[in-house]
């Protein structure tokens, strides 16, 4: 099998060490690619090379933003082209559903579409102010920060990086791009396109472990920007590792949300909402609502009817379209299955699921079944811990404030969502949510215009929308003295 090659100023090279790691399918078991594994000097060329395109070439900086919105647009025509591989990739690589893979593959495109309209718009503003020293101008401008790290985790191949690749390009940045080992196909192809497109230097793709390259990226004092999406745990080594020279720093951590029904919501409608929730992309999704939250007279109705749904979800080949396709690599179905365990030592009740699935061709796989754990409180582990995979925890609640006070209990604060056909209860609900990202009677919907990002534990930072790209934009303010000459502040 022909290794597959990282990208460095504008060369597809292999590692300095000459190492390599295989690309797994986790529907299958079988290796589906063998990658070049990037060392700390391979992440130190990459970030020589987005330096120099930075602060010396200077060609995609200096571009007019006109000019750059352009590329960007011809990237998503690109995509557009390629959106069945890329679909393709992400859903052999990953083990979820084509369906996902290919939503993803159409939100990437819009990013880039979304971005390169954006940078095309003008904002900032221009005030008149009186101060002490007479009339001024002020106005600002936002300015590229300059060499930007991008990490990213493995549960969105694709769209976790174009989350940051778009909107950092469309301001001007150099980058240098990690994506999770696990899952760096669909990346690859991505760089084939900017090979295409982009000046040499500005965009670099690194391969391989976090603990060397992203640590490297995290901590090199030319980087001047760190982004990443991922555990807690990193984000935490990251800013430590960020310390050295202060770099400008964006955190997208893990959740552990909310979903509160109130015993007026549609039974219907919020069992598959709930489901959407924790089921989609086999659970390995930041936002999802893993902790269920049901008005104690609801709770009978709404977990037999949820327990029956979960039941009827169909697993298999992610090729195939199952409702749910694979879990992206042993390691994390072992990690799934564990906290499983512990939720029944824990005195869990488990309604559904529980189990690996192995029917048929899925002996070869990393399956799990839809699983629901009723009886739970905040003391176990199984509620504490952002688990990952398709597990959802089941609480009981009296009164609203004890709603809210169990949504809030969580040391993150990603997500959230209220059920019930009270408008005003919702909006009281919503409103005392220590979260970023909210719904209202539905759950996990996303759009690049709306900002994404979380309180507490989950991060630091917005990504998507204008806050997104002023991420990664420096804001310079300009003041011009509308009346040059003496000002006769001193006397003599
Ligand atoms: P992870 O933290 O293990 O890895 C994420 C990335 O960091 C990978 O590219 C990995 O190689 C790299 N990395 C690992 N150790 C590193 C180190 N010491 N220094 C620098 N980089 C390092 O996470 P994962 O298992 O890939 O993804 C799951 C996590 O991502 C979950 O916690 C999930 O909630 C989070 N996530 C958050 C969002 C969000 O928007 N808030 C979105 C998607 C996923």
């Amino acid at each position: 099998m022909e290794t597959r090659k990282m990208y460095i100023d504008g060369a597809w090279v292999e590692s300095m060490s000459g190492k390599t790691f295989d690309s797994v399918n986790p529907a299958t078991g079988e290796v589906i690619a063998v990658i070049t594994e990037a060392g700390v000097e391979d992440a130190r060329l990459a970030v020589a090379a987005a330096k120099k395109s930075f602060y010396e070439t200077r060609e995609w900086r200096d571009m007019d933003s006109q000019t750059r919105g352009d590329i960007l647009l011809k990237i998503a025509d690109r995509m557009d082209e390629a959106r069945d591989e890329l679909a393709r990739l992400d859903c052999m690589d990953m083990g979820k559903p084509l369906r996902e893979a290919e939503a993803d593959v159409d939100d990437a495109i819009h990013n880039f579409c979304y971005y390169s309209s954006l940078i095309k718009t003008p904002h900032g503003g221009v005030y008149e102010v009186n101060e002490g020293f007479g009339k001024m101008h002020s106005y600002t401008v936002h300015e590229p920060t300059g060499v930007c790290a991008l990490i990213t985790p493995w549960n969105y191949p694709l769209l976790m990086g174009v989350w940051k690749l778009a909107p950092a390009l469309a301001a001007g940045n150099s980058v240098v791009y990690k994506p999770s080992s696990n899952c760096v196909l669909s990346s690859i192809r991505l760089f084939e396109i900017f090979d295409e497109l982009l000046p040499k230097g500005c965009a670099n793709l690194v391969l391989g472990p976090g603990g060397t390259i992203g640590n490297e990226l995290a901590a090199n004092e030319d980087v001047d920007m760190i982004t990443f999406t991922g555990s807690t745990a990193v984000g935490q080594s990251i800013m430590r590792a960020a310390a050295g020279n202060v770099k400008k720093i964006g955190l997208e951590l893990g959740g552990k949300s909310p979903n509160i029904i109130f015993a007026d919501a549609d039974l219907e409608g919020a069992v598959e909402w709930a489901m959407i929730g924790i089921f989609l992309n086999q659970g390995a999704i930041c936002s999802a609502g893993s902790r269920i939250l049901v008005e104690e007279s609801f709770a009978e109705p709404f977990i037999r009817r949820l327990a029956e749904r979960a039941n009827a979800i169909t697993i298999g080949n992610p090729l195939e379209n199952p409702d749910m396709g694979a879990i992206v690599s042993e390691s994390q179905m072992n990690k799934i299955l564990g906290y499983i365990k512990k939720g029944v030592e824990e005195g869990a009740t488990l309604v559904c699921g529980g189990e690996r699935y192995t029917e048929g061709e899925c002996a070869k796989g990393y399956f799990i079944r839809p699983t629901v754990f009723a009886d739970c409180t905040n003391e176990m582990t199984i509620v504490k811990e952002e688990i990952f995979g398709p597990v959802v925890t089941v609480q009981t609640f009296r009164t609203e404030k004890e709603a809210v006070d169990l949504a809030n209990s969580s040391e993150y604060g990603l997500a959230g969502a209220v059920y019930t056909k009270d408008g005003a209860r919702a909006l009281r609900v919503i409103k005392e949510l220590r979260a970023g990202i909210t719904w209202i009677n539905c759950y996990n919907p996303c759009f690049n215009e709306a900002p994404w990002g979380g309180y507490k534990k989950s991060g630091i930072g917005r990504e998507l929308g204008v806050h997104g790209l002023e991420e990664y934009q420096e804001i310079k303010q300009i003041n011009i003295n509308l009346n040059p000459g003496i000002v006769g502040w001193y006397e003599h």
